[in-house]
């Protein structure tokens, strides 16, 4: 008889776990509170199918994000779309980092790129700029597909209340099965790193002729990226676009939710400032069209480390996203820990340096 799986969430990586494991023959059943697939920070975000070239940082992110890229172009292929122009710039008195380091840790990555002389977003004060492959995520498009291809095993609109370890069982909302993955991105809690939930604001803005993506590379920077709307473009910076850092996703929600007018104001005024340093002309280009708010779960550390984990306790599964490409990372490691057995971290492979170090010092009185 096939493995009952329930998964929670209904965002990117609910939607291809479920999938995935449908299509592996399991029993799968997916529960998402709201009724509509993507809702949270999936439909919410800005849209980059990503590549690696955001994480000068960090190592494990650029070689998930290089790999996740080339696996999402063969599984969902008609799910992102190409970016004409797509530039990462160094900016020559803001960035972190220098345009040769930045250059050769790209190259080291195995990322390819080619180098820019010129561009034709009329960027200024940058010290060098690479042109990358990467592609914009077509959102609406892939609520549907997911959709259609989820039939009968989606339950829209049903929130997860409660869960308990029965047996051999996990029990989800009085239901039995083999396993549970929590795919809500930390948000039923039981991260075991240090982690917190920040509400973010990015700004949608109209601009009429087809714009290059620019993103401003590394450090407190900020990019203007294109959306599934030719037209539609986001704008995002890393020192403006955070609302807060709280410890539980119900503050979050709430400080999302009580985002005011004047907070948008003020947040259009302090990023439109921050990009027109390197767009002067950014305020006659684009206009304002409205605020974009989302909650992120973020690991503690400067690193920018935005790699994706999967931590185990007996039949439940809980997934830390990294970025949408890393969805297939996540399907693996789920499907290696079944493979490997039902039982408990005490029950299965536990930890025998206690038993090592015993002995050891015995041998040696
Ligand atoms: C501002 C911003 C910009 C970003 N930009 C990018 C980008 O350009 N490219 C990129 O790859 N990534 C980006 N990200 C990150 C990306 O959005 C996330 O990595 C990804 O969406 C996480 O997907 P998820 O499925 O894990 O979580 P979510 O999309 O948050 O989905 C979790 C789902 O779980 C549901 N849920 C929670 N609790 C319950 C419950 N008890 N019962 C039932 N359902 C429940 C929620 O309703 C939600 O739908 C960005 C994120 C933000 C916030």
């Amino acid at each position: 008889m096939a493995l009952r799986v329930a998964v929670i969430g209904g965002g990117w990586y609910g939607c291809h776990m479920g999938l995935s494991l449908k299509g592996l023959g399991f029993d799968v059943q997916i529960f998402e509170r709201h009724d509509r697939l993507l809702n949270e920070a999936s439909g919410n975000n800005q849209f980059r199918l990503h590549l690696g070239f955001h994480y000068a940082r960090h190592h494990g992110t650029r070689l998930q994000s290089r790999d996740g890229f080339m696996r999402f172009m063969e599984r969902y292929p008609n799910l992102s779309r190409e970016v004409a122009e797509n530039i990462y710039a160094v900016p020559r008195e803001d960035s972190l980092i220098d345009f040769p380091t930045y250059r050769l840790v790209m190259t080291a990555s195995g990322l390819e790129f080619r180098e820019l002389r010129e561009n034709s977003a009329g960027l200024r004060g940058v010290d060098g700029m690479l042109l990358t492959g990467e592609r914009v995520l077509l959102i609406e498009r892939a609520r549907q597909y997911f959709k259609q291809n989820l039939d009968g095993v989606l339950h829209l609109g049903t929130e997860v209340e409660s869960v308990e370890s029965v047996g051999a069982h996990v029990v989800v909302n009085g239901e039995p099965f083999d396993y549970l993955i929590d795919c809500t991105w930390g948000h039923r809690g039981g991260l075991p790193i240090r982690f917190f939930y920040e509400p973010t604001i990015l700004l949608y803005y109209e601009c009429d002729v087809p714009f290059p993506a620019v993103t401003m590379v590394d450090g407190p920077l900020c990019s203007v990226y294109p959306t599934e709307d030719p037209n539609i473009y986001t704008l995002s910076s890393v020192p403006h676009t955070p609302l807060g850092r709280f410890d539980s996703s119900a503050e979050a929600r709430a400080a999302r939710d009580a985002v005011t007018g004047h907070v948008v104001a003020e947040k259009c005024a302090a990023m439109e400032d921050q990009i027109s340093r390197y767009l002067p002309d950014f305020r006659d280009r684009f206009r304002f069209l409205g605020p974009q708010l989302a909650i992120k779960t973020k690991p503690v550390g400067k690193f920018d480390d935005r790699s994706c984990y999967v931590f185990r306790r007996g039949r439940v599964f809980t997934v830390m996203s990294g970025k949408i490409d890393t969805i297939f990372f996540a399907v693996e490691r789920v499907l290696s820990f079944i493979e490997a057995g039902a039982g408990d971290y005490s029950e299965f492979g536990g930890s025998l340096l206690r038993q090592e170090i015993a002995a050891a010092a015995g041998g040696e009185r």
